[in-house]
């Protein structure tokens, strides 16, 4: 297991095994590794030849106010994470490496218009242009991300689609802890009493999940999980929605795979999770 820090050392050392006909899957991360990047690198070990993991706290999908610079960074730790697991190689780029004066920027129109994309204005522009340039770099077969993300996973989806980027997006279950808070590298920020006020998030959506198996409506599944979350002192709810899985467009029933997901400030940290109802 290698630390590469260079675009041109990374697509070095890639550029041999591609000559052996070896498949490559890529695992996008800001690093501060856990379980649920975990189980995204165990996947992609099993599936493919060689393994790279990136471990990049990108600037760009960060708004002004957000917390960019005390995002938890801990390199050493995910080497030996990474190495444990098999993967074959780290790329953890500066900055600099990734953005030097940087004028070309991968948009997406109308999925990033709902949810996380309204509340953080920019972020999903970011979060496509990192993706791109790593494809571009790694020129992987597969990249793996979590179903956690929800939307960014529609929107990479689609990304990849429309501009014809060869490589297969794998998406990934929700790995969580033993009471079901959601693993985030956010979590870390929580103080004990604000650990325990974040259990409202995945109890509001086990409870959704379940109304919603059962036939209730859309209305009585979001009523029910504001009614939880509002429950909570210290929660204070960003957005609660369900939306088209594809389009990220509001709906109001469950005739197509439907998204439920939330974002709720536990203090000053804000969490998100989510339920898929395939029909
Ligand atoms: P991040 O480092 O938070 O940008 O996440 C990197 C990748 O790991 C994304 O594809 C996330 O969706 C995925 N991920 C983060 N947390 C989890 C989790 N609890 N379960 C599954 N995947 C996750």
């Amino acid at each position: 297991m290698k630390v590469i820090k260079k675009v041109k050392d990374l697509r070095e050392v890639l550029k041999v095994y591609k000559k052996e006909g070896r498949t490559i899957g890529l695992v996008p991360t800001m690093g501060f590794l856990h379980k649920g990047h975990a189980s995204l690198i165990k996947r992609a070990v099993s599936d493919n030849d060689i393994v790279v993991v990136s471990d990049f706290v990108n600037p760009i999908q960060f708004g002004p106010n957000e917390d960019l610079d005390a995002y938890p960074r801990d390199i050493e730790a995910d080497s030996k994470l990474c190495e444990s697991l098999g993967a074959d190689f780290i790329f953890n780029p500066d900055p600099s490496e990734m953005y030097h004066d940087k004028k070309a920027f991968v948009d997406i129109e109308g999925l990033s218009d709902n949810l996380c994309g309204a509340r953080r204005p920019g972020h999903f522009r970011g979060v496509c242009t990192v993706c791109t340039k790593l494809f571009n770099i790694v020129g992987s077969d597969r990249a793996y991300f979590g179903q956690k993300d929800a939307q960014q996973l529609s929107i990479i989806k689609k990304m990849v689609g429309d501009l014809n980027i060869p490589v297969e997006i794998i998406a990934c279950p929700i790995v969580r802890e033993d009471d079901g808070l959601a693993m985030s590298s956010r979590n870390t920020y929580l103080t004990s009493k604000e650990r325990k006020a974040a259990l409202c998030l995945s109890k509001a959506i086990f409870a959704g999940e379940k109304m919603a198996k059962e036939g209730a409506s859309v209305k009585e599944v979001l009523t029910k999980i504001e009614e939880i979350i509002s429950a909570e002192k210290l929660a204070k709810i960003d957005y609660i929605s369900a939306v088209d899985l594809e389009t990220i467009k509001d709906v109001d029933d469950f005739s197509k795979a439907t998204l439920v997901a939330l974002a709720v400030y536990i203090g000053k940290t804000r969490l998100i999770d989510n339920f898929i109802y395939e029909v």
